[in-house]
């Protein structure tokens, strides 16, 4: 099949080296991805200064393009120009660190498979939890064959996967767990410091989210050492809420 991986980590980062290696040999593999880091630039796309774009290779097997842009200018630019051919499946990943709860709103990871969800494109973000992430090699091994029956069952236009995968051995790992997105905010705090001017800036606390004991919710399954696996819809309307706003008196 024709993959087309991107990221939010930036083209060199060793999550996207690893989908790379594993799918490489079987696969028609194009990369379009950040030429930096564009972690938490959510779904943003670049309008106001030019894309470019630059081939670079790190080996003779690995050849991409560098984009100046976000995760979903990757994805764009990558469909409309820059590729001979659409591809079959989009892998947004491995992203360093867990795309649960409500990050999932925040993540260039995730956003960069919602772009392709958007134009009809069968998607999956992958994330492992954890910063110093060990074993990129095996979530590279469980996106393939994910991937497989992704392209063998089918996804409703619009919808994609948001994975997110246990940092441990693989042989810990419990097992597979179809999700929903968490809700619980972060203890949100910023702390506040003091600049040699005495003027007050500000940095966002690192607090972890917190998830309802509900091993439904991908953030709490996940601790449990379970791949969380979430379908997401592009189409945002809350249809429960439409039925009863139809309800409310607007001709009066
Ligand atoms: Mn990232």
């Amino acid at each position: 099949m024709n993959i087309l991986l991107t990221n939010d980590d930036g083209i060199f980062a060793p999550g996207l080296q690893a989908l790379h290696q594993r799918l490489a040999d079987r696969h028609t593999v194009d990369v379009v991805a950040p030429d930096q880091e564009r972690s938490a630039v959510g779904h943003g796309i670049t309008l106001h200064h030019p894309l470019r774009a630059s081939r670079v290779a790190l080996n003779a097997h690995f050849k991409g393009y560098a984009v100046s842009g976000t995760p979903a200018d990757c994805i764009k630019l990558g469909m409309f120009e820059l590729l001979a051919n659409r591809p079959d499946l989009v892998l947004s990943g491995i992203n360093p660190g867990a795309n649960v709860g409500i990050n999932v709103n925040y993540s260039g990871t995730v956003a960069g498979a919602k772009e392709a969800a958007l134009y009809g494109l069968p998607a999956i973000a992958v994330s492992v939890q954890g910063r110093d992430v060990v074993n990129f090699e095996d979530a590279a091994a469980f996106t393939e064959s994910l991937a497989e029956m992704v392209l063998h069952r089918g996804l409703p236009r619009g919808t994609f996967l948001n994975v997110n995968i246990p940092n441990v051995p693989f042989a810990e790992i419990a097992g597979t767990v179809v999700s929903r997105q968490g809700n619980g905010v972060f203890a949100d705090h910023f702390e506040k410091r003091r600049d040699p001017r005495n003027r007050a800036y500000f940095w966002p606390g690192s607090d972890p989210q917190v998830f309802a004991d509900d091993p439904d919710v991908d953030g709490a399954a996940l601790e449990d050492n379970f791949i969380s696996i979430t379908p997401i819809k592009c189409d945002m309307t809350d249809y429960d809420v439409l039925e009863r706003l139809r309800r409310w008196p607007w001709e009066s």
